[in-house]
């Protein structure tokens, strides 16, 4: 029997996406605008819908790290304004140049070249991050010359620890940034200050400025990766393939490469085309669960590069059978309990209760984090919208 599905599909709901960005911007203060990162091709969710997502529920800036995310913005059509975080070499200059979009500056050499090609810069201070930036003493000096250049529109950091309890770095940071961030804004009254990012804007609006930046929690994703629903987010993607394959198996036979699980009685084995070439990880084998038409199921065995291997319940599962590698079951969205939980303890209901796998639950079994889940979903997997606005 051929089944009608695709071996490999993301799906992205973009009503989840546009419910992020306004729970993001609803704490904001009067004026702030919201920054929707979508760098990484959207953290993996494909970053053309997403912006045009974003954008439609208020998000009025676009982030991305290399110049040629911004100029894949420009190409699908987007005008909104568009900073790119991530050092430039003279080329990629050229380019971000070329798509309008606004660069990261933390020397003299790279505002000269900013300031020659009339690309406005975002001065970058280091708080505390230890990785790009200008000192703070250095800051006012850098903005100078950008303001005598013609191209200052930004005062800028990032924050190391936002997403730890342990507030004190952060603040540490905080207060070198408001002190910074008024001083200069005293001298140039226009000056765009932002350093939040997801963890720091959810942390409410002392961290808010004139700009948040969210990435994460825009895909609904909790920064910390342990409860999204805490904070009313939405994950927006699921990752779905089907069973390709049944087999009975019996005691003595074993699933895949190397012979990693041996069957000690009858069992019932589902084959699913899914791999990690499609970005599930190899780790996952013989310790992760999927959900299989809403049932929990363990992989058995390896995880090969373009399928994998399944333990059925006894009588369970037929060819074409859903089978969710994050996400909610069926037609439900992985939504509404906020419940805290810590592996291996994540609930596997949601509140109406649908079966779900959190990217957060996955994440913490791999001993990563929520945004390698869902960055390592490769290209070859077909990204399918829902939620899409009606065309103008
Ligand atoms: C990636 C990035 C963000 C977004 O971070 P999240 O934790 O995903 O919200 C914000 N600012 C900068 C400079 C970044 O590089």
């Amino acid at each position: 029997m051929l089944t009608g599905r695709q071996r490999a599909v993301a799906e992205v709901d973009l009503e989840a996406i546009r419910h992020n960005v306004r729970r993001l911007m609803r704490d904001l203060p009067e004026g702030a605008v919201h920054c929707a990162v979508v760098k990484a091709d959207g953290y993996g969710h494909g970053a053309v819908p997403v912006a045009r997502a974003a954008l439609e529920a208020g998000a009025t800036w676009l982030g991305v790290a290399t110049a040629a995310e911004a100029r894949e913005l420009r190409a699908a059509g987007l005008t909104a304004p568009v900073l790119v975080f991530g050092p430039l070499t003279g080329a990629d200059l050229a380019d971000a140049a070329e798509a309008g979009a606004e660069a990261v500056a933390w020397s003299v050499p790279f505002l000269r070249a900013a300031a020659r090609l009339g690309v406005r810069v975002h001065v970058k201070v280091d708080t505390g991050m230890g990785r790009l930036g200008v000192r703070p003493d250095e800051a006012a000096g850098l903005c100078a010359r950008a303001s005598e250049a013609g191209v200052l529109a930004g005062l800028m950091s990032h924050f190391a620890t936002a997403d730890e309890e342990d507030a004190a770095f952060f603040e540490l940071q905080l207060g070198r940034f408001t002190e910074l961030a008024a001083g200069l804004k005293r001298r140039y009254p226009g000056l765009l200050c932002h350093t939040a990012n997801s963890a720091a804007t959810l942390r409410g609006p002392r961290a808010h400025f004139d700009m948040v930046r969210t990435g994460i929690a825009m895909y609904g994703l909790a920064p910390a990766n342990d409860d999204p629903f805490k904070d009313g987010l939405r994950p927006a993607m699921k990752l779905v393939s089907h069973l390709a394959g049944v087999r009975e198996i019996g005691p003595g036979d074993s699933v895949g490469y190397g012979r990693t699980w041996i069957a000690d009685e009858d069992t019932r084995i589902g084959v699913v085309p899914v791999g990690y070439a499609d970005g599930v990880r190899r780790a996952l084998g013989n310790t992760g669960e999927v959900l299989v038409a809403g049932r929990r199921c363990p992989i058995v065995g390896r995880i090969s590069m373009d399928q994998m291997t399944v333990r059925l319940p006894g009588g369970w599962g037929r060819p074409g059978d859903e089978v969710v590698l994050f996400g909610a079951a069926g037609d439900g969205v992985a939504g509404g309990a906020s419940v805290a939980w810590t592996w291996p303890s994540a609930p596997r209901l949601d509140d109406r209760g649908t079966p779900r796998i959190l990217c957060e639950e996955v994440a913490a079994l791999l001993g990563t984090i929520n945004y390698e889940v869902t960055c390592d979903v490769a290209p070859r997997v077909v990204r399918r919208y829902r939620g899409e606005a009606p065309a103008a």
